[in-house]
């Protein structure tokens, strides 16, 4: 990934992947992680030499609890704006819940898990953002070439970044945890999942960056998409 001109840079802060998007004033932070995650951003940017103020946004690439529970915290330790989506606004989503769901059996084990080890106060976080988002926002303002789009599917108002050399933060809207698959475990809505990976293939991206396990190559994309995108949208 060395033509990419544009640095990215993962970091696990709890639950998810976070991102660092390099700009020219600083950085912009993708994502924010459970609670606990400002103590392990603190760490990270003390090793990368940044300081917590040289983060200038925060960007949610949706609502769910394992991507914005630790907002709050990193929010008082880097004074940063926030950005979402507004249909991830006032929501259950707030509650870490989808109020609709056409996700596999496979989904429903795993939450059935997860429901019995999240632990107290991981739900219930207030989102409060400074930024709306709704069909697309450009980041030429934080100094960089860069632009948020909407990629519904995964959540109502699930987002992507798209930097100008052709990368891609998509949040959950690709995962790669599981072996021949990057369909994600949780999904809204099939069918607006299945546009959206167009949205996706117009775009033409190097590489995606997913919201759990590690980056896609287009290459990866389109073998493993493409067929999924059919069987998801039979009639279109
Ligand atoms: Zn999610």
């Amino acid at each position: 990934m060395n033509e990419f001109i544009t640095k990215i840079k993962k970091l696990s802060l709890g639950g998810s992947n976070s991102y660092l998007l390099e700009c020219a004033q600083g950085y912009i932070l993708i994502d924010a992680g459970m609670k606990g995650a400002a103590a392990r951003l603190s760490v990270k940017l003390k090793r990368l030499g940044v300081e917590p103020c040289e983060i200038k946004l925060i960007i949610l690439t949706h609502g769910h609890y394992d991507h914005a529970a630790g907002l709050s915290e990193i929010r008082e330790l880097t004074k940063a704006p926030v950005a979402i989506h507004r249909n991830e606004i006032g929501t259950d989503l707030e509650r870490g819940l989808n109020d609709k769901n056409e996700s596999t059996f496979l989904y429903r084990f795993i939450v059935g898990i997860f429901k019995k080890i999240t632990p107290e106060g991981e739900s219930g976080y207030i989102i409060n953002p400074e930024i709306i988002i709704d069909d697309e926002l450009g980041l030429e303002d934080f100094g960089v070439d860069a632009r948020i789009i909407h990629t519904p599917g995964h959540t109502p108002g699930s987002i992507s970044i798209i930097t100008g050399d052709g990368q891609c933060v998509c949040g959950d809207s690709l995962f790669n945890i599981f072996p021949g698959s990057h369909y994600p475990i949780i999904v809204y809505d099939r069918k607006v999942l299945a546009k959206t990976y167009s949205r996706f293939e117009a775009e033409d991206c190097g590489v995606y960056y997913p919201g759990h396990g590690d980056p896609i190559s287009k290459r990866m994309f389109i073998k493993r998409i493409a067929t999924k995108k059919r069987f998801m949208s039979p009639n279109e």
